[in-house]
C-alpha cells in the first residue's frame, strides 16, 4: 500500500516511455545507449537495447536507470549497425523484468523485437481474443499484443504489420526490428511523439528530437499519424496503415513531459511553454514583485508570464540533481528533510516579496502545498499560484499515469477552494482556449475536458470515480 509520502513523491505526473532506434550506423547499440540517456526522464523503471548484426538479434535489458543497466561488456555484446532501445515507466502491466522492453519474439519465420510508447485502449478485448485462439502471453504489458497480432497474419513481414495495425486502438509509437529491417510506426491519432533524423549513411528515430543532438544526428521530421516507415538497406518506404487519421498530439508532452529542446510537430517545447505563460499572464494577472517557476518544466512558462506582465523573472528554487529516486524514510521529520533535499527555496530572493509562482499542472495538490510552504518559510509575503495548463479533471488512457478521478484534486475543488487547500493567496489555471492558442488545435486535451479522441472501450468501467 502506498504511504502519504509515496503519494507526495508521485504527485507529479509520470512520463510514459521512450523509444530510440538506429539503422545502418556503426556502433548502433552505443548510440542507442546515449539516445536512451537523453530520454531517461520518460521512464526510470527499466531499460533495454536490442541489436542486429544482420545474422542474429541480441537483446540486453534490466530494471533501473540506463547507466545502471548497461556496462561496457553488455554494450560490446550488442554488435551490429542496427539497434533499438526503450526506457520504461509502467502505465500498464507490472514493473517486473519481463515487462522491460524491447520485447523479443522468437519465431520460426524470424525473430523480431518491439519497443512501444503509449497505451493500447482495446488491449483487454484483443488479449481475450488472442488467448482464445491459443496465443500465450509472456508479459502483462499491452505492448506484446502487436507481436501476437503480427504473428497471426499471413504474408511478408511488412504485409503482416499493415494487416495487424488497424486492429489496435489508442496511443502507440512503435519501433519494430527484424534481422535486416526496421519499422517505425505512429498511431492514427498521433498521440505520442516520434521523430526521424539522419546520421551518416543511416537513420535514427526517437520519441524526442532532443536526443538527436546528443549523438550528432540531424532532425529530419516528425513521423506522421498512421505512418509506417520501413527501412531496409538503402530503401526507405513510407506507408499509411489507415486513412482514418486525426492529429491529436498529447498536450502534456508540451506542458510537462518533453525536454524543452524537443520539437514536436514543428513546435519547439520551450517556445510553446513560454507562449502559454504569456497567455496565462494575460488571462490571470497578479500584483507581485517577482515571477518564479517550479523547476524544471515550469521555468519556460514562468519566463512567458514575466514577458507579458513585466514582473521580473527570478530563480526562486534550487533543485538537487543528485537525490536518489526512492529515498523513503521512516519518520515524518526525516521525510520532510528528504523532500527539502530535492527542492529548496532561495531565502535571499523570496524574502519579503510578493511572488507569482508558475507551475505546469496540479495533480493531487500535495506538491503545490509543500512548495508554497517552502516559499513562506523562506520569508515570502504572498504567493499567487498560476498554472500553465487547464485544471486536470479526467484520467488518461493513452500512456500517462493519471489513472482515476480520485487522484485529481480539481475534480473536488474549484480554483478558489484549491487556493485555500494549498495555502496560496490566489490560484488560476490557463483556460482551454488559452491552451489552444498556445499549442494549436491539433492536440489531445482529454484529461482537461473529458472528451477523448478515441473510443475507450471498457476502460472507464475499471477506474475509481
Ligand atoms: S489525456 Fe491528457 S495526458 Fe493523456 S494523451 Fe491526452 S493530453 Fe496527454
Amino acid at each position: 500500500m502506498k504511504s502519504e509520502y509515496d503519494y507526495f513523491l508521485s504527485d507529479k505526473l509520470n512520463e510514459e516511455c521512450g523509444v530510440f532506434g538506429v539503422y545502418n550506423v556503426e556502433d548502433a547499440a552505443q548510440l542507442t545507449y546515449y539516445g536512451l540517456h537523453a530520454l531517461q526522464h520518460r521512464g526510470q523503471e527499466g531499460a533495454g537495447i536490442a541489436a542486429s548484426d544482420g545474422e542474429k538479434i541480441v537483446r540486453e535489458k534490466g530494471k533501473g536507470l540506463v547507466a545502471e543497466v548497461f556496462n561496457i561488456e553488455k554494450l560490446e555484446h550488442l554488435s551490429g549497425r542496427t539497434a533499438m532501445g526503450h526506457v520504461r515507466y509502467s502505465t500498464t502491466g507490472e514493473s517486473s523484468i519481463e515487462n522491460v522492453q524491447p520485447i523479443l519474439i522468437r519465431s520460426h519465420t524470424g525473430d523480431f523485437t518491439i519497443a512501444h510508447n503509449g497505451n493500447i485502449v482495446n488491449a483487454k478485448e484483443l488479449k481475450m481474443q488472442l488467448e482464445a485462439m491459443g496465443s500465450i502471453f509472456y508479459t502483462t504489458s499491452d505492448s506484446e499484443i502487436i507481436g501476437h497480432l503480427i504473428q497471426r497474419e499471413s504474408g511478408e513481414f511488412h504485409e503482416k504489420i499493415m494487416k495487424a495495425l488497424p486492429r489496435l486502438e489508442g496511443a502507440f509509437s512503435f519501433i519494430i526490428m527484424t534481422i535486416d529491417t526496421m519499422f517505425v510506426i505512429r498511431d492514427k491519432n498521433g498521440l505520442r511523439p516520434l521523430s526521424m533524423g539522419k546520421l551518416e549513411d543511416g537513420y535514427v528515430f526517437s520519441s524526442e528530437s532532443s536526443a538527436f543532438e546528443i549523438i550528432g544526428a540531424t532532425f529530419m521530421r516528425s513521423i506522421q499519424p498512421a505512418e509506417v516507415i520501413t527501412i531496409k538497406k538503402d530503401s526507405v518506404i513510407s506507408d499509411q496503415y489507415t486513412e482514418h487519421i486525426q492529429d491529436k498530439m498529447c498536450a502534456m508532452e508540451y506542458i510537462y513531459f518533453s525536454r524543452p529542446d524537443t520539437t514536436i510537430n514543428s513546435l519547439n517545447v520551450h517556445t510553446s511553454r513560454r507562449k502559454c505563460g504569456q497567455i496565462l499572464a494575460k488571462e490571470s494577472p497578479a500584483e507581485a514583485d517577482i515571477v518564479i517557476g517550479v523547476p524544471d518544466s515550469s521555468l519556460s512558462a514562468a519566463m512567458g508570464y514575466s514577458d507579458y506582465s513585466g514582473i521580473p523573472y527570478e530563480i526562486g528554487f534550487v533543485k538537487s540533481r543528485y537525490v536518489g529516486r526512492t529515498f523513503i524514510k521512516p519518520t515524518q521529520k526525516q521525510r520532510e528533510r528528504g523532500v527539502k533535499m530535492k527542492l529548496s527555496a532561495m531565502p535571499d530572493v523570496v524574502r519579503g516579496k510578493k511572488i507569482v509562482l508558475v507551475d505546469d499542472s496540479i495533480v493531487r495538490g500535495t506538491t503545490s502545498k509543500h512548495i508554497i510552504k517552502l516559499l513562506k518559510d523562506a520569508g515570502a509575503l504572498e504567493v499567487h499560484t498560476r498554472i500553465a495548463s487547464p485544471a486536470l479533471i479526467s484520467p488518461c488512457f493513452y500512456g500517462v499515469d493519471i489513472s482515476d478521478y480520485n487522484q485529481l484534486i480539481s475534480t473536488k475543488y474549484q480554483a478558489d477552494e484549491l487556493a485555500k487547500f494549498i495555502k496560496s493567496e490566489s490560484l488560476a489555471f490557463l483556460s482551454q482556449n488559452g491552451m489552444h492558442e498556445g499549442l494549436g488545435k491539433n492536440i489531445c486535451m482529454a484529461c482537461f475536458t473529458g472528451k477523448y479522441p478515441t473510443s475507450i472501450f471498457s476502460l472507464l468501467e475499471n477506474i475509481d470515480k
